[in-house]
């Protein structure tokens, strides 16, 4: 069970399902995957990774590919450095935010971003079958490149109005959790001209406190916050593609605010569409609606399915209520770095503390709970819940979500285990339990094993 093969890549226990055996056959089915081109690896600071990397190394170079091995690198970071060059595609030794036992396989696109769930299909039918192509000709030598950090945080700099920001000499708190966002993390906010108090800052892959990036584990760095008085404390995950922020009262925002802020600032500069997952607040939405010219555009959940409503509808920002921030300029793909500079850009055009500026956005309470059903229910419990809002309207791309003035609720499946998930929103605790308490209501008959 605890091995995770899903379209978003593969994850598992260290030793256990997580073996070199299993990362050669990946680096084989990718190789196949694409036709032995050229592609790009990296990992992030786990001490599994060396073992895991150079496996599947060995089984892309047996497919013949040729190999650029990016040492240990951040998700944006590879991302960007697979967009701008000739690549075929890239991976990533990553288990993100879960705990040091575990590590994964990430793929990207030719794009650098997460492939399309169709792709991620075709690559586990590849594995699957076992079916790998094999060249017998001698590998070409492994290509070292260290510049994919560097080229990343110069391409955000880039973006953002360095020296409007740098005049403000924000001090900063930044907990980059001894992961792959330890260097660039910390030189973005020092070029931007941050004192910049750097916890968990060494690339060891020794995870100080539980990595992902929620309140429960962030405590350090509120208490942080508040000693050092800085003006606000940021959260990288170990492959440093999510962001958590937390105030300058020393209070953690919620990771649903890092898209809000991202979306406020891009759409006061470059009015357009947004992009997010049908679970994510609907603050953006609020956002959106007080800025001309903008709007928001619901995708199925899944960072993949989030970049492919971004692309067709050329979003000038996107992402997902669990600190991903997508910005479309440096490549499509979730992004630390870029979610920092964009709310350090939307302090320096402010002169209130960034707790007045949360205050200023509407604010919602959110639910989520999520019960036993079997998949053959499932889909009987979607039917009841659309046919119980008619006072409502109804999205299906991933579920039902039901949309009412005051507040939205979603069911859906999950994608490895056979539970339903309910989440809700409105503007109270009280009003949001009562909405997920009605889409309960709907399916409650078809509860159970
Ligand atoms: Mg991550």
């Amino acid at each position: 069970m605890s091995l995770m093969i899903s379209v978003s890549g593969v994850r598992g226990l260290v030793g256990k399902t997580m073996t070199a055996e299993l990362a050669r056959d990946m680096g084989l089915t990718f190789g196949t995957f694409i036709d032995g081109g050229p592609v790009i690896v990296a990992r992030d600071t786990r001490s599994s990774g060396p073992e895991l990397l150079g496996a599947l190394v060995e089984g892309l170079q047996q497919t013949g590919c040729s190999v650029t091995d990016l040492g240990v690198a951040t998700t944006p970071g590879t991302g960007n450095r697979v967009a701008s060059g000739n690549a075929r595609g890239g991976i990533i030794i990553t288990a993100s935010h879960n705990p040091v036992e575990w590590n994964g396989i990430k793929f990207l696109d030719k794009n650098g971003s997460a492939p399309p769930p169709e792709t991620a299909q075709k690559i586990i039918a590849i594995y699957e079958s076992r079916n790998f192509r094999r060249d017998e000709s001698p590998p070409t030598e492994i290509e070292r490149d260290d510049s994919a950090g560097q080229i990343h945080l110069e391409k955000v700099l880039s973006l953002v109005p360095q020296e409007a920001i740098a005049e403000r000499k924000f001090a900063v708190v930044l907990d980059s959790i001894n992961g792959a966002g330890c260097s660039t993390g910390r030189e973005l906010l020092e070029r931007l001209g941050c004192a910049v108090t750097h916890l968990n800052n060494e690339p060891t892959g020794l995870f100080a406190h539980s990595p992902e990036p929620i309140a429960e584990n962030l405590t350090g760095l509120c208490d942080a916050v508040r000693s050092t008085g800085a003006a606000v404390g940021f959260a990288q995950d170990p492959d440093a593609d999510r962001l958590a922020v937390v105030d300058e009262t020393g209070r953690f925002i919620g990771e649903e605010y890092t898209i809000a802020l991202a979306a406020e600032l891009t759409f006061r500069h470059r009015p357009g569409s947004a992009a997010v997952n049908l679970a994510t607040s609907r603050m953006i939405d609020d956002i959106a609606a007080k800025h001309p010219g903008c709007n928001v555009i619901r995708s199925a959940v899944g960072e993949a399915n989030v970049v492919t409503a971004m692309r067709e509808h050329h979003c000038v920002i996107g992402g997902e209520g669990n600190g991903g921030v997508i910005d479309p300029r440096v490549v499509h793909i979730r992004d630390s770095l870029i979610s920092m500079a964009l709310i350090l850009q939307l302090l320096s055009e402010s002169d209130q503390p960034l707790s007045r500026i949360v205050d200023g956005l509407p604010r919602y309470e959110m639910i989520k709970q999520k019960m036993p059903m079997s998949r053959d229910r499932i889909q009987e419990f979607l039917e009841a819940a659309k046919a119980d809002a008619s006072d409502g309207t109804v999205n299906d791309c991933d579920g039902v979500r039901i949309d009412w003035p005051a507040g939205w609720a979603l069911v859906r499946a999950s994608n490895t285990e056979p539970i339903v998930r309910i989440s809700a929103e409105a503007a109270t605790r009280t009003d949001a339990e009562s909405l997920n308490e009605r889409i309960r209501r709907a399916g409650a008959h078809l509860l159970g094993p």
